[in-house]
């Protein structure tokens, strides 16, 4: 819902702002490596701000997200197998060759981060009232999003002493980075990524978000491309919202059981029933009425 299409916009702004802040009326291009959403992100702010925006993306990225970066202004190159691909290619062979180059990470910054941290900031704001929360929801790709979340949950923890809510980590099979590392016990990056949420195809999440996800109030989980799909599907049937598969992810999570199976094992179904959740519906522009119906007719049967 927010300008930008997913929660993106609240990070990459954040960084890009400051970088304008600290320029001094200078003109600065921004560069961003991109599967999608931060680029959409980085594209949107460079054109409210009027600055020029370069997003490379991978080959993996789909037409429709390219043609929605073009439409806001930005120069869109497409190079590169995956995301790290596009990144190197992105710094070697154009930020070096542009003084007023700015690179724009799409989601490994402290800036990022606390302007993520808004999210759940909001949302205890909004929540006040009603007792505040018990568990929050949310999709994992790079880590910006989980980081922003555990870092907002940890300074109240400071200030109040209050216990922490659970929150649940969650990511397709096939962009499993950060699950996988949890299970090796250190920091790996996946070979290859072969999930259809590309948002969340990321070989390698943050190091801060492998340091986070730790904490004991966190807990991972991983689910099939086919229930990421169909998370979609009935979020657009019930609620009449259309977002990507590493958003619906979140939402199969809640729908299949995964999420109570995750953090409500030992409750009966009366402490179950009481639990105050909150899913963070991180949106995503890669997602078509087109694409819903794929889904339906491909997973409807399977799952
Ligand atoms: C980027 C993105 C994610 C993953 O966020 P990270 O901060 O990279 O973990 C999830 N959902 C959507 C829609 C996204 O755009």
């Amino acid at each position: 819902m927010q300008p930008s299409g997913s929660f993106k916009i609240r990070g990459i702004g954040n960084l890009m702002k400051s970088a304008v802040r600290h320029n001094k009326g200078r003109p600065l291009h921004f560069y961003c490596p991109s599967g999608g959403n931060a680029g959409l992100a980085c594209a949107t702010v460079a054109r409210m701000i009027d600055h020029e925006v370069t997003i490379v993306v991978p080959r993996s990225t789909s037409q429709l997200l390219i043609n929605k970066l073009r439409h806001l202004g930005a120069k869109v190159q497409q190079v590169g197998e995956n995301l790290a691909a596009a990144d190197l290619y992105l710094k070697k062979e154009l930020i070096g060759c542009d003084p007023n180059a700015f690179y724009v990470p799409p989601f490994d910054h402290p800036l990022i981060w606390v302007g993520q941290e808004t999210l759940l900031g909001e949302v205890e704001q909004q929540m006040v009232e009603k007792g505040g929360f018990d568990a929050v929801v949310c999709s994992v790709g790079g880590g910006s999003m989980l980081i922003g979340i555990q870092q907002t949950i940890k300074k109240r923890v400071a200030m109040t002493g209050e216990k922490p809510p659970m929150v649940l980590a969650v990511e397709t099979r096939g962009a499993e980075s950060l699950n996988a590392s949890l299970l090796a016990g250190r920091h790996i990056t996946l070979d290859k990524i072969t999930s259809i949420a590309t948002s969340l195809g990321v070989s390698r999440v943050a190091e801060r978000a492998y340091e986070l996800a730790q904490e004991p109030n966190v807990k991972s989980v991983v689910l099939s491309d086919a229930e990421a799909c169909l998370g979609c599907v009935r979020f657009a049937d019930e609620e009449r919202i259309l977002v990507e598969t590493s958003c619906g992810v979140s939402l199969a999570a809640v729908y299949n059981g995964n999420m109570r199976k995750a953090l409500g094992a030992t409750m009966d179904d009366e402490e179950w029933a009481k639990m105050k959740v909150v899913v963070s519906v991180c949106g995503g522009s890669d997602v078509s009425l087109e694409r819903i119906k794929e889904y339906r007719e491909r997973y409807g049967a399977e799952v």
